[in-house]
């Protein structure tokens, strides 16, 4: 079959790969239908991203049907038309019955070689195997569009998060730091959640541009704290999400807060130190957290509020293509040409 692999750092390749095979009796076999290009994508591909071997099948955004079953799927259903996480966990597990499904022994992340643990091949690929599938997937409710669907797994359940996590409530002051998709459903998230203002900061024209179309303010960094001091009263934001991947937009998201505010950082950081300016967060009662989006706990509520029309994540695709034209489409959106990229295949193609 067809599939997207890691080819060496900077570039992807399609290539011929054995098609997956059931391996446990809670795997299901999934035929895809939609995959989509990541920030974490780029992240792990662009460089010498340890535990990335050539080889590997990218992709960990995907929507599709279940083609094959393993005789301990009850849930999931031969044809169901599937929405996934982007991990796997067991579902039993201390850890996966408090919602921490990423803490699960179990947890395999899809499609990023070995860089968050055990190899399991991605979804940019015509099929995918699927452990514990009856955790990991679930049937599209009607009425569900298949983008959507794949933004629930990962994008939105991150933005959504983090809004969680910081305690956004009505009146919120709140800045995003960094409008790629995460950023910019974080944006979108936290005036959901209520936020009386919500400022996006970003160096790219058109992510400031989207932003503002869909409810934001937004800022060069250059200019961002004089706009968060206009909107606050110069206390500085309650809430800012960093969503930029750097180590330098968690020093900008310092930079916005207001003492006794909150930083939350969903980025990937990779970087093994950081210079915390302790004197600042301290002085300043500064809250920092992490947070890696987990879509499990979350699918139901995040699919109940795009079902009523409380929010639509699409509008952060910006390109869309097929399998075959992954190779370019990373480079498109490597090089920021493309924000997102939505890749098509099997019925769905054209
Ligand atoms: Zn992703
Ligand atoms: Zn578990």
């Amino acid at each position: 079959m067809r599939a997207v692999v890691y080819a060496e750092p900077g570039e992807v390749a399609l290539s011929d790969v054995p098609e997956p095979r059931l391996e446990a009796d809670g795997d299901a076999i999934v035929a895809v239908r939609r995959a989509a290009i990541c920030g974490t994508d780029l992240h792990v591909t662009y460089g010498h991203a340890p535990g990335m071997e050539p080889g590997a099948v990218l992709g960990h955004e995907f929507t599709g049907t279940v083609v094959e079953v393993g005789r301990a799927v009850h849930r999931v259903k031969l044809g169901d038309e599937v929405m996934t996480s982007d991990f796997t966990a067991c579902g039993h597990c201390w850890w996966c019955r408090s919602g921490r499904h990423w803490h699960c022994a179990e947890r395999q992340f899809f499609g990023t070689g070995g860089v968050f643990g055990p190899v399991l091949p991605g979804g940019q690929a015509e099929l995918v195997r699927v452990p514990h599938a009856d955790v990991t997937l679930s049937a599209l409710p009607a009425g569900l569009g298949p983008e959507a669907a794949l933004l629930i797994g990962d994008n939105l359940a991150t933005g959504w998060a983090a809004c969680k996590q910081a305690a956004v409530v009505p009146g919120s002051v709140v800045t995003v730091v960094g409008a790629g998709p995460v950023g910019q459903l974080a944006s979108l998230a936290a005036q959901v959640h209520g936020a009386a203002v919500v400022v996006v900061s970003d160096p790219l024209p058109e992510r400031q541009a989207l932003a503002t179309a869909h409810g934001a303010v937004a800022t060069d960094p250059e200019t961002a704290r004089a706009v968060v001091d206009s909107v606050s009263a110069g206390r500085g934001s309650d809430v800012v999400v960093e969503a930029v991947g750097h180590a330098f937009g968690l020093d900008a998201a310092l930079d916005l807060v207001r003492p006794g505010g909150t930083v939350t950082s969903v980025s990937a950081h990779t970087d093994p130190g950081w210079q915390l300016p302790l004197a600042r967060c301290f002085g300043a009662e500064i809250v920092l957290g992490f947070v890696i989006g987990n879509s499990l706990p979350l699918r139901d509520e995040l699919t109940a509020l795009i079902g009523a029309g409380v929010l639509d994540p699409t509008f952060v695709v910006t390109g869309r293509g097929q399998l075959e034209d992954a190779p370019k489409r990373y480079h498109d959106m490597w090089q920021a040409r493309e924000m997102k990229v939505m890749l098509q295949l099997g019925d769905d193609r054209g």
